[in-house]
């Protein structure tokens, strides 16, 4: 898993939802704190699949949404 901070606060966000897509991972990463507004602050972090090591390890942690588009057919 990978870290991402906030440029605001400075402070490492946290990871609050995983949605796979046919093509990359996404993840949503936000400030859990006073300073900021995560509506502001939230980053979106997507991974093509091929480059993702860490799908394995997100799906089983609970912000994991079992809400998944259909896999694209392997060519
Ligand atoms: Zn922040």
């Amino acid at each position: 898993m990978m870290s991402v901070r906030c440029g605001n606060c400075d402070a490492y966000q946290t990871i609050v939802g995983f949605r796979k897509l046919p093509e990359k991972n996404v993840y949503t990463y936000e400030c859990e704190n006073e300073i900021c507004d995560p509506n502001v602050t939230r980053t979106i972090v997507e991974v093509p699949r091929e480059f993702d090591n860490s799908t394995k390890r997100a799906e089983e942690l609970p912000y994991y949404s079992s809400e998944e588009e259909p896999e694209a057919p392997r060519q």
